[in-house]
């Protein structure tokens, strides 16, 4: 299923909406109009301007959380780190870039330049809705002084929130950029991570005590530190192996014009899950499991691999490093990837040979 919507592409990253995005758009503007001034329109008599400047507001706050994150893209960016996309979601946006600076100041200024860009912004809301309010009487009391107060404010939480020592805010990565000064990458992911946790642990107590909200944010933060955790230990580990140390030569393939009752009878005798599609030499497409899971029983015998299978395959060199497939699969959401060295397809490599061979190194 297709969870998130392309609204537009700002730096040459694309721009999306997630669908919980749209679920709790009506849900903030809804919480703007009945809580009272300064941060809600509740005292507003007309109605429809009520819910107007709302609504408004709620747009222009996720704007702001977008310019959070274009703050961060803009500083990788320059480093020549790849932004894949900028996705807004429930709690906020996500920046799913390529990889993250190994360098320490680098990695530094890239995370700091998102909670600067939000307190930039509420600081510049602030001072002019306090001038604006010295000078004209009465502005105090409009919907626009309001919804200003509000965005300022917010804004100022936002940045002071993300500041926070604790992946996967951006302040995790600030502790992380420190200790890496100090010590080796992986070590320093680990200490990171485990003040993340710690911190995640006194929050969720927190958050038995006092707020319910709080428990569901220390989850979040204690999963986020454990994945970061993980993902950096793995991907350090493979950097010193190449995709052809790692990758499966024998490849097996199929033909377009073979049914999906035919294609899942050769899964189950190879005993893998996905597939190029070759006609000739000449390489048509990728199909998966994932993409003959759903056609019914019935329907196995009409279709072909041709209208299921995945044409814009995603693939890497032989002589890439192990941890760039890893990271390349883990941005995709995908199990495996081609091997294509010079327009040849000379093997393929699944998370599966990924986590034998971290086995072995571990062994
Ligand atoms: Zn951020």
């Amino acid at each position: 299923m297709k969870t998130s919507l392309k609204i537009g592409t700002i730096l040459g990253i694309p721009i999306k909406l997630h669908i919980t995005f749209l679920l709790i758009l009506p849900v903030f503007a809804y919480v703007f109009a009945i809580n009272p001034a300064p941060l809600g329109f509740a005292e507003i008599s007309s109605a429809t301007s009520k819910y107007a400047f709302s609504l408004l507001t709620t747009v222009l706050l996720f704007v702001c959380i977008l310019l959070h994150e274009l703050g961060h893209s803009y500083i990788a960016k320059s480093y020549g780190i790849e932004i894949k996309d900028i996705t807004l979601l429930l709690f906020g946006g996500v920046s799913s870039m390529g990889e993250i600076p190994r360098e320490p100041s680098q990695e530094f200024k890239m995370a700091f330049a998102g909670p600067l860009v939000s307190f930039l912004i509420g600081l510049v809301l602030i001072a002019s809705n306090l001038l604006v309010a010295s000078y004209v009487s009465g502005y105090s009391a409009t919907s626009t002084y309001i919804m200003f107060s509000i965005l300022g404010s917010i804004n100022i939480v936002l940045g002071i929130f993300n500041l926070l020592p604790a992946f996967p805010m951006d302040g995790g990565r600030l502790l992380r950029a420190w200790y890496a000064k100090r010590m080796n990458y992986v070590k320093a992911t680990h200490y990171a991570a485990y003040v993340g946790k710690m911190f995640a642990f006194f929050m969720g107590i927190l958050g038995l005590l006092a707020n319910p909200w709080l428990l569901l944010i220390a989850f979040f933060v204690y999963i986020g530190a454990s994945e970061e955790d993980k993902s950096t230990t793995v991907t350090v580990l493979l950097e010193k192996y190449s995709v052809k140390d790692t990758m499966s030569d024998k490849v097996a393939s199929v033909t377009e014009d073979m049914t999906i009752e035919d294609l899942s009878k050769f899964m189950f005798e190879n005993k893998h899950l996905g597939y190029p599609v070759m006609k000739g030499n000449s390489l048509k497409g990728i199909v998966t499991f994932t993409d003959i899971r759903n056609i019914l029983p019935h329907e196995r015998f009409g279709t072909l691999v041709s209208d299921v299978m995945t044409k814009d395959v995603i693939s890497v060199s032989s002589k890439d490093a192990a941890s760039e497939a890893f990271n390349i699969m883990a941005l995709n959401n995908i199990g495996r990837v081609l091997v294509i060295d010079d327009g040849k397809l000379v093997g393929i490599l699944s998370r599966t040979d990924l986590m034998r061979t971290l086995m072995l190194l571990n062994e």
